[in-house]
């Protein structure tokens, strides 16, 4: 799959409209701070796909778009949470990411990344509230399966799913599990359209 960096967008008039003319419907990837955003996105891409890098926490906030494949945007999403981040990043944050969750018009899908170990936190149910709100479909996914024992990954899904109301998929980027179900999720948005 192929992926191009687009812009790192720090406020709304940065966000692209188009890719060669052509508006593409976008997906979004949201979640905590080394929840494993950065892995997931280089499992979807692939090798021959672009290096994704995860932001220091604390650092300015920002939105990594990119065009994959010719058929979508992605928007990568500053992650938060972090508890050493200063008062001033936080509101950075809040700022971006609520003008892009309420402006963003062509925002088809998110993925909202759960550590499978720590499953919802605050944060977390604080931004689902948001998407739901907002009426902006979304997907979770529970990260770092591999770590987990069979049982313990069984609880942890149950966990998740009682607690959000929505069923997670499982995913690790070391083994590459979930890999195509997400893509399944994602290439949906193209049909629906
Ligand atoms: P980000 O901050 O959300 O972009 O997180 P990263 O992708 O940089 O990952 C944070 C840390 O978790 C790194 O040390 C990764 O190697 C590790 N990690 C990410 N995904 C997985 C996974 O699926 N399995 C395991 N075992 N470790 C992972």
């Amino acid at each position: 799959m192929e992926a191009r960096f687009i812009i790192s967008a720090a406020k709304p008039v940065q966000f692209p409209d188009a890719a060669d003319g052509k508006t593409l419907p976008e997906v979004a990837f949201l979640g905590r701070s080394n929840v494993g955003k950065s892995s997931l996105l280089n499992a979807l891409v692939g090798r021959e796909g672009l290096a994704f890098i995860s932001a220091r926490p604390g650092c300015t906030q920002l939105i990594n778009f990119y065009q994959v494949g010719g058929d979508f945007f992605f928007a990568d999403l500053p992650g938060y949470g972090y508890a050493k981040v200063p008062e001033r990043i936080r509101r950075e944050w809040k700022e971006l990411v609520e003008s892009y969750l309420t402006g963003r018009g062509q925002m088809r899908l998110g993925v909202m990344l759960l550590d499978s170990r720590r499953g919802w936190m605050d944060k977390d149910l604080e931004l689902k509230e948001w998407l739901e709100f907002h009426g902006r479909p979304f997907i979770v996914v529970a990260t770092k399966v591999d770590k987990l024992s069979k049982s313990q990954e069984r609880n942890a899904l149950q966990a998740i799913r009682k607690e959000g109301g929505i069923e997670p998929l499982p995913f690790s980027a070391v083994t590459g599990r979930g890999v195509r179900e997400i893509w399944q999720a994602i290439s949906r948005i193209k049909t629906a359209q």
